[in-house]
C-alpha cells in the first residue's frame, strides 16, 4: 500500500518580525506598541497560537501576513505576547484548531485562489480540510482567520511528505 500522506506546516507570526515590533515600539503601521495585561476571554496569540491567559502581557498591533509588495497583502490586527515567548513549533494548535474559520487559499505566487475559500462550521475540525486544500494543486498556503471580523491567525502550508517510520532494531529499512 502506498499512500502520500503530508504534514501540515503551521506558520505563527515570525518572532524576528516581532522582535522588530518590539525594539522598535512600533508595528510598522504608524501603531505604537502598548503592552498591557490580558483579559483572558479570548485574546488569541499570533506569537504562539494559543489563548491568552488573565493577566499575561500582550499588546495588540496591526500585522500584515504578507511581508514582501502584494495586492494582496492586507493589514490587520493580531494580539501577540509583549515579550519574546516560546513561539509555536508543531502541527496545528490545540487551542485554535476548531470553526468557525475562514480558510483563504493562495497560489504559490500569493496571489489568492478565489475558487478554494473555504468557510468551517462551528466546533468543525479544520486538519482534514486543509489537508484537501493543500493537496491541490493551485493551493500553496492557507492563511486561518476568525469568520466575523475575519482577522489573521496564522498560515498553514503543505507537501512535506511524512517519512516511512524506520524498523528499529534493524528490520528491513536498516542494512
Ligand atoms: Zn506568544
Amino acid at each position: 500500500m502506498t499512500t502520500t500522506k503530508t504534514r501540515l506546516q503551521v506558520h505563527a507570526i515570525d518572532p524576528t518580525r516581532l522582535d522588530v515590533v518590539r525594539r522598535n515600539g512600533t508595528d510598522g503601521h504608524g501603531n505604537p506598541v502598548h503592552a498591557f495585561p490580558a483579559s483572558g476571554q479570548g485574546e488569541p496569540l499570533r506569537c504562539c497560537l494559543r489563548m491568552a491567559r488573565p493577566g499575561e502581557s500582550i499588546a495588540l498591533i496591526s500585522f500584515a501576513p504578507f511581508d514582501h509588495p502584494s495586492v494582496w497583502t492586507e493589514v490587520g490586527p493580531v494580539y501577540v505576547h509583549a515579550d519574546r515567548c516560546e513561539g509555536h513549533v508543531g502541527g496545528l494548535p490545540d487551542e485554535l484548531r476548531t470553526g468557525p474559520r475562514l480558510l483563504r487559499t493562495y497560489r504559490d505566487d500569493d496571489t489568492m485562489n478565489y475558487d478554494h475559500n473555504t468557510l468551517v462550521g462551528e466546533d468543525e475540525d479544520i486538519e482534514p480540510v486543509l489537508e484537501r486544500l493543500l493537496a491541490l494543486p493551485d493551493v500553496a498556503t492557507v492563511h486561518v482567520r476568525t469568520v466575523l471580523p475575519q482577522c489573521f491567525l496564522f498560515a498553514v502550508t503543505g507537501g512535506v511528505p511524512v517519512r516511512p517510520a524506520r524498523a528499529p532494531f534493524g528490520g528491513a529499512a536498516s542494512r
